[in-house]
C-alpha cells in the first residue's frame, strides 16, 4: 500500500458539499481515507475577486501507481463538474497530489512532491496538523520547518462551522 497526501480545494458553489463528494469518490476509486485534516478557509491565491477557498488534506492508502492516481483524481474532478476555463480560475474541486510515500516523480504531467508545497501556507498548515515531522524528500525539511520558513502572506483559518 502507498501512503498519499492529497490536497482538496473548492471555491465555487457549495464548497463543503464538493469536499464531501470528493472524499466519497476517493474512498470508492482510490482507497481508504486513513486521516483527514480540518477544513481551512483561505483567500484565493493570485485572484482576489474570487470566493475564498475551502481546503482540506486527506491521507489515502492506495494501490494505484502515481499516474493511475493522477488519472483517477482528474476523473473525479470532471465528475464533480470542474471546468477548466482559465488558469487559476474558480473551481468546484481541485485535487492535487502533494506526496506519494516519499517518492520523487518527474513526468511531463506529474511532479511529486507537488512543486508549490513550500510556498503555500494553505497547504502547509493542514500538513503540519497531520504530519508535522514528515520529511520532504527533496528539501529534506519537516513540514513544521517548511511552515516556519514560509513567506506566504495569505491568512489561513479553520472553517467555523
Ligand atoms: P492547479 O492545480 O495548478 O491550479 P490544475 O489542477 O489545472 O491546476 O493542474 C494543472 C496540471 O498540473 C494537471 O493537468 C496535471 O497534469 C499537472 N500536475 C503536475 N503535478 C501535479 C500534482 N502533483 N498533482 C496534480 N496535478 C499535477
Ligand atoms: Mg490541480
Amino acid at each position: 500500500m502507498n501512503h498519499v497526501f492529497l490536497l482538496l480545494g473548492s471555491n465555487l458553489g457549495d464548497r463543503s458539499a464538493y469536499l464531501t463528494r470528493a472524499k466519497t469518490l476517493l474512498q470508492e476509486k482510490v482507497g481508504r481515507i486513513a486521516e483527514q485534516s480540518l477544513i481551512y478557509q483561505t483567500a484565493a491565491w493570485g485572484r482576489t475577486a474570487q470566493p475564498d477557498y475551502f481546503n482540506q488534506i486527506v491521507i489515502v492508502d492506495t494501490s494505484l501507481s502515481p499516474i493511475q492516481l493522477l488519472t483517477t483524481t482528474q476523473q473525479i474532478e470532471t465528475t464533480l463538474e470542474r471546468q477548466r476555463l482559465e488558469k487559476w480560475g474558480a473551481r468546484t474541486i481541485d485535487i492535487d497530489i502533494l506526496y506519494y510515500n516519499q517518492d520523487i516523480v518527474e513526468e511531463p504531467n506529474l511532479i511529486v512532491p507537488h512543486p508549490r508545497i513550500a510556498t503555500r501556507r494553505f497547504t502547509l498548515v493542514p500538513l503540519v496538523e497531520l504530519a508535522p515531522d514528515f520529511i520532504h524528500p527533496i528539501l529534506h525539511k519537516t513540514q513544521k520547518k517548511l511552515l516556519e520558513n514560509c513567506e506566504d502572506p495569505l491568512q489561513v483559518k479553520v472553517l467555523e462551522k
